[in-house]
């Protein structure tokens, strides 16, 4: 099994477009997109799901009014702010409650229970040149990590049904537990950074927290050439860290165009320079 996470500091560095070209080159490829928090994927890959599931992230508290007696201690114990009285009556917000039960603890008549959050859903399907899992993390609702978990337990499923060996895992953005869920057990990391002082932290602190997983570490510089001098510190900051650069990719707005028209850039424009580029990283990676 060949499990390729690519990550980037932030959202909307080129990460997903990256993920998408390299998910339509493939023949027989398995996606994950574990950023749960933020897919957008699957609106360029179109998968038709053959499976919907639920996912419980925690639980949540409910109020039983027919014994309550409103009494307003339930609001004082909560820390999270998450207990109000509207209109006179002690309410719950969903979003806010952390599920941490003490509201159910401490009420004198027992009225509160705590019951399973199960907004969430993952998605199994088949996308144009292979097959795709997807989770929609509802909003409030924590435990990415997990969920993240459950996208890559079921990418490896499909692989050992099918005898696919790829995986390409579309990772989520920052350095979170969602991102070490992505990262623990990929053979290589891709990350995707911009010319930018912000960008070059932040690739800095995605490449600590990868070493710490022994995965083998790539950087490809997005709209490179937006900033050609902050481009060329971070490819001589790789050079002397020994952090292969495998690509620099130039700013092409038909990037989004494609992804308005739900295609990858190796589809929508396949001769484009950023293409041809992405194309030359995907050999790199895949050693094709
Ligand atoms: S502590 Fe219990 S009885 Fe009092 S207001 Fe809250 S839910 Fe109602
Ligand atoms: S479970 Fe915890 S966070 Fe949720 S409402 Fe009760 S006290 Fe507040």
């Amino acid at each position: 099994m060949n499990e390729i996470v690519i990550l980037s500091g932030k959202g909307g560095t080129g990460k997903t477009s990256l993920s998408a070209a390299f998910a339509t080159i493939r023949n027989n490829c398995i996606v994950a997109d574990c950023d749960v928090d933020g897919a957008d994927l699957h609106l360029i890959l179109q998968p038709e799901n053959y499976s919907i599931e639920k996912f419980i992230t925690g639980h949540k508290a409910n109020i039983n009014y027919d014994t309550c007696i409103n009494c307003g201690l339930c609001i004082d114990y909560c820390r999270f702010d998450a207990i109000s009285l509207k209109n006179g009556q002690v309410t719950i917000s969903e979003i806010s409650c952390d599920g941490c039960k003490l509201c159910s603890r401490i009420c004198p008549s027992k009225s509160i229970q705590m019951i399973p959050s199960d907004k969430s859903r993952w998605f199994a399907g088949n996308y144009r040149n292979g097959r795709m899992i997807h989770a929609r993390l509802y909003p409030g609702e924590e435990n990415s990590g997990k969920l993240v978990n459950v996208v890559r337990e079921n990418a490896r499923k499909i692989s050992q049904e099918t005898g696919w060996e790829t995986i390409i895992i579309d990772g989520p953005p920052g350095t979170g537990c969602a991102v070490i869920s992505s990262v623990t057990g990929t053979n290589k990391a891709i990350i995707v950074t911009e010319p930018t002082n912000s960008g070059f932290h932040d690739m800095k602190r995605i490449l600590e927290l990868v070493s710490n997983f022994k995965v083998q570490s790539f950087v490809v510089i997005n709209k490179f050439d937006l900033n050609e001098c902050i481009s060329n510190k971070i490819e001589n900051w790789c050079v002397e860290m020994n952090i292969p650069v495998i690509g620099k990719i130039a700013f092409d707005a038909q990037i989004v165009t494609a992804m308005i028209n739900c295609q990858s850039i190796v589809e929508w424009k396949p001769e484009s320079e950023a293409s041809k580029e992405i194309i030359s990283i995907y050999k790199t990676i895949f050693n094709d």
